[in-house]
């Protein structure tokens, strides 16, 4: 068997495998190995992978070293990523921080909701590397205070995800804009016919490279499902229920439509829980600040539409709770592969009502297997609801309201069980000196 290929095989300069060592790499992922060389010999690439793969190291170390020699001109960045939501393109910014240490290239971010003054001072600097979002750039080119026709090497990033958003008209005027004669690397999660026709006019005679299905992050994520009844009230009790038993310190919320973002987050912080929303259509400091409180573990648990969580990259995100299926089904291999990062154990619960039939039977036919589905002892239903909190929000630990804990007398009847706490039960203001028959009992999840 031939030995592992190493960042030092894949030729890259002794400044970039020292970043890459602080990074803490030890090997470059299948990825990296594929795509990097391609990448160095100035070829057109189409990469078939998801985040979480290290595609975004695939680009940027070659891409450091290459741009190593040379300088910016004002107005005219030598090369442009782009990226479908801020969050990406920041996370790619704080990658190419990490990977360029050791060199003097300068990087710009130009994205929405941030102050555009900013933005356009570095841009008169000029930069070596810009990553932006493709409204914030059409804007700029509009306004004529970018010149793009020094753009060597162009990354279009999350190409599905742009075509999903209804990016492709602006990418195409930004293509538009770009000097024939430049290396382009396209990178998509999938690749349906759509995204191939997109590749054919964007690339020329590229090399391709693919990493295995992106469902395979199953491997370190436990997946179960729960049934409930359709309505609000029930499903917003499963989940309670379901945080209850495991008490994440990190945990991703997911919900198909953004307005019932925020009436969950509301719900979950009138019932003492910690937790805040995460959408498209909150501002860019908010959206800042959430995800800051989110990775720094301030809060602990954020509900979001997938606009804005996709591809995010906080490792230590123990659960993803889908509290609606989503309607695309990669959709939901890109929700549960928030968690169970970096080679870690993560759980994926989804709620299943019986108006989700069909997005589920989608969802089964994507990941090609069945889903462990849990079955919580009949849920009393409440009225209650919507009833004002009783407990402030608090983020203090196993006494948190947020840590309420069951009993942990639990029954084995041939059904796998999630463990459940065996602390006593601490009664909680939310439900007064009540509590719920069906949070005393035990849970089981049944195999199928
Ligand atoms: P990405 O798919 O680019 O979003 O990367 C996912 C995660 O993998 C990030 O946290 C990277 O820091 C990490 N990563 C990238 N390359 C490597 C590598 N060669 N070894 C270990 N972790 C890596």
């Amino acid at each position: 068997m031939s030995a592992p290929t190493t960042f030092t095989d894949l030729g890259l300069s002794d400044a970039l495998l020292d970043s890459v060592s602080k990074a803490g790499y030890s090997q470059p992922t299948p990825i990296q190995e594929k795509a990097i060389p391609y990448v160095q010999m100035g070829r057109d690439l189409l990469g078939c992978a998801q985040t979480g793969t290290g595609k975004t190291a695939g680009f940027t170390l070659p891409l450091i070293d290459m741009l190593a020699d040379g300088r910016a001109r004002a107005r005219m960045p030598r090369s442009l990523i782009l990226e479908p939501t801020r969050e990406l393109a920041a996370q790619v910014g704080e990658s190419f921080q990490k990977y360029g240490i050791n060199h003097k290239l300068t990087m710009a971010l130009l994205t929405g909701g941030t102050s555009l003054t900013d933005q356009e001072r570095k841009l008169e600097r000029g930069v070596d590397v810009l990553i932006a979002t493709p409204g914030r750039l059409i804007d700029l080119i509009q306004r004529g205070k970018i010149i793009l026709a020094n753009v060597k090497i162009l990354v279009i990033d999350e190409a599905d995800r742009m075509l999903d958003m209804g990016f492709i008209p602006d990418i195409e005027t930004i293509v538009g804009r770009l000097p024939p004669l430049r290396q382009t690397l396209f990178f998509s999660a999938t690749m349906p016919p759509e995204i191939r026709r997109l590749a054919d006019r964007f690339l020329s005679n590229p090399k391709e490279v693919a990493v295995s299905r992106p469902a395979r992050t199953a491997d370190t994520i436990e997946q179960a499902i729960l049934r409930c009844g359709v309505e609000t009230y029930r499903k917003r009790e499963a989940l309670r229920t379901l945080l209850n038993l495991d008490e994440p310190q990190s945990a991703l919320v997911f919900c198909n439509r953004k307005r019932d973002v925020s009436t969950l987050q509301r719900s979950l912080e009138r019932h003492g829980y910690d937790a805040k929303a995460l959408h498209g259509d909150m501002s860019q400091p908010a959206r800042t600040e959430t995800l800051e409180s989110f990775r720094d573990g301030k809060v602990r648990l954020m509900v979001c539409s997938d606009v804005a969580a996709r591809g995010l990259d906080i490792p230590s995100v123990s659960h993803v709770y889908n509290y609606d299926v989503p309607s695309r089904p990669e959709d939901y291999v890109h929700r549960i592969g928030r968690t169970g990062r970096a080679g870690r154990q993560g759980k994926a619960f989804t709620l299943v009502t019986k108006a989700d039939a069909r997005s589920y039977a989608n969802l089964l036919k994507l990941i090609e297997e069945e889903l462990r589905e849990v079955q919580l002892p009949e849920v009393e239903t409440r009225a209650e609801d919507s009833a004002p909190p009783a407990v402030a929000n608090t983020n203090s630990g196993p006494s948190s309201s947020h840590s309420r804990r069951r009993s942990g007398n639990s029954r084995h009847s041939g059904s796998t069980q999630i463990q459940p706490s065996n602390e006593p039960h601490n009664p909680t203001a939310s439900f007064g000196d009540h509590t719920p028959a069906f949070l005393l009992r035990p849970l089981r999840v049944a195999q199928r």
